[in-house]
């Protein structure tokens, strides 16, 4: 049982601040996540976490014990995935047996545990062979059940699976995700890929330059964004932002394409969020200011539309291959309920 919590924590290097004031509570038993670009300081918390890093300020919790002065050994988290390459010498069983080997754990022990994380793994059937002999997707569960086949309270994972192909990456985090359930063990995990942070995670953290900037179900940040930023960050295509006026008629953006009713909104200039998926088009009416669109993009079971609207570029996502041409007019139409809507500092306005 392990939850782990931070308390204004903040670690710089020189004058970097790597983590700055974080704080945020990981339950037992819980997939999460911290997602955000290169160098916000994910790993830097998971350091903090392992305590191979001591924070300069703030406190550090596990089961609500301050662990600031507790060795990394003393804390029974583990930093699993470093290396997901198997020992091409040895069998997938000698394989997933050595880091106990490697500790010295009693034979009948390592059997034990090898028996359970296989069992879990679905690879008993497997463990007689050597890494040459199987799947990649085989290959990916038992270096996965290496890595788990010891029994921390807690585990962390940085970036696992980035070196694998798409295809590979999909299958296996959906394995992890299932692994863990069925562990019930609480596992942090670091990512820059936002569709993979949005599958595995219960909750998350979206960080921007060592700052927590929403904590939330992937779906909760995804429906309801603090910011443009946390907007920005999930989604593809990403959301659309678009400069637009609250004036007393109502909402006027995009050269007039989106017009609305008065809202919530105060009055002045905002930024206006669509989700590319709720973004319609339609059959301009006589006179409306509409949109040209400018390339159409079929994927299959989607379509991606890029539309020009004056000076301001929007993406629709719609469903099946519409019958949409290159340059023609269309009108533009969303649901008032669908909308975000920012101010001038990016921050969301109403909620
Ligand atoms: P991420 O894992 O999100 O890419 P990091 O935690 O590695 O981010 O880094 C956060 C910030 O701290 C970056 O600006 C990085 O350059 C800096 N940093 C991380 N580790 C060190 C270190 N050992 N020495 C100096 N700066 C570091
Ligand atoms: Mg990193």
């Amino acid at each position: 049982m392990a939850q782990i919590a931070f308390r204004n924590v903040t670690k710089r290097y020189g004058r970097t601040l790597a983590v700055d004031d974080a704080t945020f509570t990981v339950e037992d038993n819980e997939f999460f996540c911290f997602f955000g670009p290169p160098l916000s300081g994910k790993s830097t918390i998971l350091r903090l976490i392992l305590g191979l890093e001591t924070p300069d300020e703030g406190e550090i919790l596990i089961d609500g014990k301050p662990v600031n002065a507790v060795s990394p050994a003393a804390r029974n988290v583990a930093m699993v995935f470093q290396n997901l390459a198997l020992f091409p010498h040895m069998t997938a069983r000698e394989n997933v047996a050595f880091p106990l080997v490697e500790r010295k754990m009693p034979q009948a022990d390592i059997d034990r545990r090898v028996a359970q994380v296989s069992e879990k793994l679905h690879i008993g059937h497997i463990l007689h062979k050597p890494p040459a002999q199987l799947s990649g997707g085989e290959r990916q569960r038992v270096a996965i059940a290496r890595a788990l086949v010891r029994d921390p309270a807690a585990y962390l994972m940085d970036d696992p699976i980035s070196a694998l192909d798409a295809r590979l990456r999909e299958e296996t985090r959906v394995e992890l995700k299932r692994i863990q359930r069925e562990l019930g063990k609480t596992l942090i995990y670091v990512t820059h890929d936002q569709e993979e942070a949005m599958s595995v995670a219960d909750r998350m953290a979206i960080l921007e330059k060592g700052r927590i900037r929403q904590v939330g179900a992937p779906v909760e940040i995804y429906d309801r964004p603090a910011s443009i930023y946390v907007a920005s960050l999930l989604g593809s295509p990403a959301m659309n932002i678009v400069a637009g006026r609250r004036g007393a008629a109502g909402i006027e953006a995009a050269a007039g394409a989106i017009r609305l009713a008065a809202s919530a909104v105060p009055e002045g200039t905002i930024e206006i969020g669509v989700r590319p998926e709720d973004l319609k088009v339609a059959e301009p009416e006589a006179g409306e200011a509409g949109a040209t669109v400018v390339e159409v993009e079929p994927l299959g079971g989607y379509t991606v539309v890029t539309l020009d609207a004056g000076a301001t570029r929007l993406r629709a996502l719609m469903r099946g291959q519409p019958d949409i041409r290159p340059q023609s007019r269309v009108a533009l139409r969303c649901d008032p309920a669908r909308l975000h809507f920012f101010g001038q500092g990016g921050g969301v306005l109403v909620r």
